[in-house]
Parts: C-alpha cells; sequence; structure tokens
C-alpha cells in the first residue's frame, strides 16, 4: 500500500495522525502492538510501564537491536547448549520472538507511514 493511500496511524495517546517515521514509536501493550508519537509514548512512558510486562519501543535501533540479540542468542542456544538434549530445539525458537514481534510492528505501522 501506498503511505498517502490509506487511513493514517494515529497515536494511542491523543489520536492525532502520526506523519513521520521518526515521530514514531511502537510498544506492545497488553499483548497488542500500538503506534504512538514519540513525545506521547515518552510522556506516557510510566502508565504504560504499568499496564505491560515491557514497553520498551519495537521500533527503531532498540528493537533492532533486540531482534539480533535475540536471534544470535536463540542460534548459540542450539548449537552450544548441548547438554540441555532435545530441549533446546523447544527453546531455540522463542528466542525468534522479538524477531517476529519487530517484523509485526513493522508491516502493519511503520511500512505506512513516510520515513
Ligand atoms: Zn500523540
Amino acid at each position: 500500500m501506498h503511505p498517502d493511500r490509506h487511513e493514517p496511524i494515529t497515536c494511542t495517546v491523543c489520536h492525532r495522525a502520526i506523519r513521520e517515521r521518526d515521530d514514531l514509536v511502537t510498544t506492545m501493550v497488553m499483548l497488542r502492538v500500538l503506534p504512538f508519537h514519540d513525545r506521547c509514548y515518552h510522556r506516557e512512558l510510566e502508565h504504560l510501564q504499568a499496564m505491560s510486562v515491557s514497553s520498551q519501543p519495537i521500533n527503531g535501533w532498540f528493537g533492532n537491536l533486540t531482534a539480533v540479540l535475540f536471534l544470535v542468542l536463540g542460534l548459540a542456544l542450539l548449537l552450544v547448549a548441548v547438554p540441555l538434549g532435545e530441549w533446546r530445539w523447544w527453546l531455540s525458537p522463542l528466542f525468534t520472538l522479538p524477531l517476529a514481534l519487530r517484523m509485526y510492528s513493522y508491516l502493519t505501522i511503520e511500512r505506512l507511514i513516510r520515513s
């Protein structure tokens, strides 16, 4: 979808459109990935933290770093944690969750906002 031809992505706090990707923060609240203005996110951070386990941003460099880090950890677990036996085949895929979340955030929100 072209960024200009759809309903604008609106901020969860102030309900105004988010126009620039630089101004966007996505985070998970109550198992949903929600968009915020950078300013609104920081203003509501305390409140958000009360509602969710982790209200770290999913998008931006922090989200990218987390996704990559977990992926590396998951792979390392698969290769190194041989003493865990077949358990590691069950644990390792869990480490791809941040990447899945990162992709979900990109596909459903970030992609629709001009960078
Ligand atoms: Zn806002």
